[in-house]
């Protein structure tokens, strides 16, 4: 049997973060992976997200060129062609990753992991131990149980598809239905969005909510709130009929599940080492990504804590840091974690909603602005941007800062970092604005 000072289970962006981190501070790192390297963020999540979001936002910018004194041309989207340069780029990612690994001094080796006892694990009938193991395996699409479900795809499905459906139903109301909805309904699809409730991306801020709701029915998505999918059944031209609670039938070339995933632990073994889970295979963890096991740790969307990728590798690089570097406090705080929609236009979100903090706090002020992009000033399209603080106590602290609308993707990481640090108002009122752009409503709101 092999041994390791260290043996990660999955190398998405949570186990290779950790694994290449113990491996520069010299510890002796096996790197179990089951599919491809870059887990569900390289090759069925943010990446190629990203390229299809990218190419939502050019159709978009050609259909606001006019504004701009260019000639309307006609542009022929190819879905195949894209699809086909994005699976290459990934290609590429997975053999950068294999690299990375390589020059890191980490061990990789391929297949399912499980554990046949608290210190080792079984791949393919060979065996590993470590008096360290860190469970970093990810989660799936979860579909409803309802009849015909496997007729509709998930969002696995939607990085295979081969050609653009012309009509498309997407059921679910959280980041990855408002995500696909919108790349979808830019590049020219007929889109439709099923939701139980009566509110999409529930968690967050209303004036982001709505913003986007707006929006969206603004550019021609049909928001259908408190509707669900009964079943779905195939039609003879081979277009998908959806049959929902209330009666209606909908008409569609391709539907999508965005209705939540589910923790990789059913191939695990958890009993075998004694690691418990909950019933949604979730692994809970402590503040220092500790199990219940000694010695057996949990990090990224495994912990059902803040799903993203920047938390996965912050956490797997702390508790490297923690184990193979001495550094006993070396934890992830989980307050204040940034976070981006990419949606049209885009969300980026860090800290408390209004509601939320008026829950916290007893004194809260809000401090709000909704304008017109000067970029949209030419444009037919014009969406609004919308930003709020949320500021609480007598100094005014700063817990939540919310916008939607364009560059919002890349406006917040430097406002995060500064309420992170604890800023107040005044720091925001004291900070000169960059003109002409976005942004500096931030810091010129009254
Ligand atoms: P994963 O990246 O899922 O990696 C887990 C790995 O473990 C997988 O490679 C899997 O094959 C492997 N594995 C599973 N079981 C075993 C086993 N028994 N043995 C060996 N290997 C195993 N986050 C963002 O921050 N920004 C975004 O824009 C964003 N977009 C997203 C879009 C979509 C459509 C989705 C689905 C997710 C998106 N996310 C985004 C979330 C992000 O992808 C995840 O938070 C992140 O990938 C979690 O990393 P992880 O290491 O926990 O798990
Ligand atoms: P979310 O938790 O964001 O959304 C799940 C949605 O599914 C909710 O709207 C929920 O409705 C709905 N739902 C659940 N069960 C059912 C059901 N049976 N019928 C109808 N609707 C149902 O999860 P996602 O799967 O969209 O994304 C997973 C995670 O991945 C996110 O939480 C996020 O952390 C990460 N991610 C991050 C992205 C980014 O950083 N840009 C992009 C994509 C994903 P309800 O609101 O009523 O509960």
């Amino acid at each position: 049997m092999k041994e390791y000072d260290l043996i990660t289970i999955g190398g998405g962006s949570g186990g290779v973060a950790t694994a290449r981190r113990a491996a520069e501070y010299g510890a002796r790192v096996l790197l179990i992976e089951a599919g491809r390297l870059g887990g569900t963020c390289v090759n069925v999540g943010c990446v190629p997200k990203k390229v299809m979001w990218y190419a939502s936002g050019i159709a978009q910018a050609l259909r606001d060129a006019p504004g701009y004194g260019f000639a309307e041309v006609a542009v022929r989207f190819d879905w195949a062609t894209l699809k086909g340069r994005r699976d290459a780029y990934i290609a590429r990612l997975n053999g950068l990753y294999a690299g990375m690994l390589e020059k890191a001094g980490v061990e990789l080796v391929r297949g399912f992991a499980r554990f046949v006892g608290p210190r080792t694990v079984e791949v393919g009938g060979a065996r590993f131990t470590a008096p360290h193991i860190v469970i970093a395996t990810g989660g799936h699409p979860l579909l409803p149980d309802i009849p015909g479900a496997g007729l509709g795809i998930d969002s696995d499905g939607f990085f295979a598809l081969e050609a653009q459906p012309r009509r498309v139903a997407i059921v679910g109301a959280g980041y990855i239905a408002v995500e696909l909805a919108g790349v979808f309904n830019g590049l020219g699809s007929e889109v439709a969005m099923l939701m139980r409730g009566d509110r999409l991306l529930r968690p967050f801020d209303a004036m982001l909510r709505d913003e986007l709701s707006a929006q969206m029915q603004e550019d021609g998505i049909a928001l259908h709130f408190g509707t669900q999918a009964r079943a779905l059944r195939r039609q003879a031209d081979g277009s998908i009929a959806v049959d929902c609670e209330d009666g209606r039938t909908l008409e569609v070339d391709a539907l999508v599940w965005a209705t939540g995933r589910r923790a990789n632990t059913d191939r695990l073994d958890l009993a075998a080492a004694g690691i418990e889970a909950d019933a949604k295979g979730v692994l809970p963890t402590d503040a220092w990504q500790n199990t219940n096991v000694p010695g057996i740790y949990a990090i990224g969307d495994i912990t059902g804590r803040a799903e993203l990728t920047p938390v996965a590798i912050a956490a797997g690089r702390r508790l490297a840091m923690r184990l193979f570097r001495g550094e006993a406090d070396s934890k992830l705080d989980y307050e204040n974690i940034p976070t981006v929609i990419f949606s049209h236009p885009a969300i980026g979100t860090v800290g408390l909603s209004e509601e939320a903090a008026r829950k916290r706090f007893a004194d809260v002020k809000v401090y709000t602005t909704r304008f017109t992009a000067m970029y949209h000033a030419l444009t037919e399209h014009r969406p609004k941007t919308s930003m709020k603080l949320v500021c609480a106590g007598a100094d005014e602290r700063i817990v939540g800062a919310h916008v939607i609308g364009d560059g919002a993707d890349e406006m917040l990481q430097g406002f995060a970092v500064a309420v992170k640090m604890g800023a107040r108002k005044a720091d925001f009122d004291d900070t000169v604005a960059i003109h002409p752009t976005s942004a500096e409503e931030f810091v010129t709101l009254r």
